[in-house]
């Protein structure tokens, strides 16, 4: 089978031929049919965060394909079955954590295409008890996006609390972004969509945002105060200013919700202003399996819509760069069985 390795970082992926590989007990074989390019594949592949993946490694937490083997001990799924591989690969289902309902805080996870190896391949393995079934009427061209950038975003505003009438910054409109606004959207709040290229503010007014920002020409904290401040904003640039900003544009009581991870990033958060204000900065990692299957369940329903383009695995390299120029509509999807045909807008 063919995959797409990082053999050391900040290198380009190199496509390789491997044999496949055997699911163990409680695992499944996946052939993949669609796998997303998240910005955190690029993270793990320019190893720039303090915890590191171990080259060589295949990237890729998006993957969407169609189980060929299961493994010992596997009751609840089928060949034949579409499945998601999201970040989260397994965890211990003992701890605090796994029983309260926050697997996705679990001390004991492995993460898909960081700590195993993830989608970037036309096979794959999964931990079945976290492999998501795909409903029908989600094509894995969709489902794929929605596994990482949806989910993410849709825990997001869960956290926020974010309630009807309520004004919400969506700061970068990106692969998570364009599903941020639209979770915002259903969930009834007015959204401020916030980015630095035109193309992504037009893409954000045609998913319901209310209001635009353009980021290299207007400051967003002055115009969110105008507004009278955000009760919440979702940090998604990669870009450490970006989260400044948006901080600022809080109303009292306001909470920021840090998403994106730009590499060694910190902030400076004022003291008095955070104390006065009320204020929370809050962390949100992706979302448990409950929050993919509400993600599927929406799509469904006809209620998001998943922007995205596919390519051929053997793009990635000019795909990773095209992602970084900010030249990317919302997601790139690569097509591992050529199931796509030509490239496709939105499914
Ligand atoms: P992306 O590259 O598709 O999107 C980033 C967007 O930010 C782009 O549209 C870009 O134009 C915009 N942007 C850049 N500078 C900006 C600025 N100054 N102000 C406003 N917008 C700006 O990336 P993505 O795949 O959406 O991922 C975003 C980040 O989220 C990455 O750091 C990724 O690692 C992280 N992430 C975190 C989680 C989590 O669970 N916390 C999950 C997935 C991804
Ligand atoms: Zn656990
Ligand atoms: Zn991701």
């Amino acid at each position: 089978m063919k995959a797409a390795v990082v053999q050391a970082f900040g290198k380009p992926l190199v496509i390789e031929e491997r044999p496949d590989p055997e699911p163990g007990p409680g695992q499944v074989r996946v052939r993949v049919e669609a796998s997303g390019l998240c910005h955190t594949d690029i993270h793990a592949a320019h190893g720039d965060w303090p915890v590191r993946p171990t080259p060589p490694f295949v990237p890729g937490h998006e993957g969407v394909g169609l189980i060929e083997e299961v493994g010992d001990g596997v009751t609840h799924l089928t060949v034949g079955q579409r499945v998601a591989v999201p970040w989260l690969g397994t965890a211990c289902g003992r701890c605090e954590h796994c029983l309260s309902g926050w697997e996705t805080l679990c001390e004991s996870q492995v993460n898909t295409g960081y700590g195993c190896d993830g989608g970037y391949a036309e096979k794959m393995l999964a931990w079945a008890d976290f492999a998501q079934p795909v409903p029908e009427g989600v094509s894995p061209f969709a489902a794929a996006p929605l596994t990482c950038a949806g989910v993410t975003t849709y825990k997001a505003l869960k956290v926020a609390g974010v309630r009807p009438a309520q004004l919400v910054a969506i700061s970068g409109v990106g692969g998570l972004g364009h599903l941020a606004v639209q979770y915002a959207k259903i969930a009834g709040a007015t959204v401020a969509a916030i980015d630095v290229t035109d193309e992504k503010l037009e893409l954000a007014r045609e998913l319901g945002a209310d209001l635009v920002i353009d980021a290299r020409t207007q400051d967003p904290a002055q115009v969110l105060r105008g507004h009278g401040g955000a009760h919440a904003a979702i940090a998604l640039a990669v870009n450490e200013s970006a989260f400044t900003a948006v901080n600022s544009g809080l109303r009292r009581g306001g909470k920021l919700v840090m998403v994106a991870l730009p590499a060694h990033g910190t902030i400076n958060l004022p003291i008095f202003e955070t104390v006065l204000n009320g204020t929370s900065v809050i962390g949100s990692i992706v979302g448990t399996r409950q929050d993919l299957a509400e993600v599927f369940e929406l799509h469904a329903a006809g209620r998001t819509r998943v922007i995205h383009e596919t390519r051929p695995l053997d793009t990635v390299n000019e795909s990773i760069d095209e992602v970084l120029r900010g030249r990317v509509r919302a997601r790139i999807v690569f097509d591992l069985d050529g199931a796509a045909g030509a490239a496709s807008a939105e499914r």
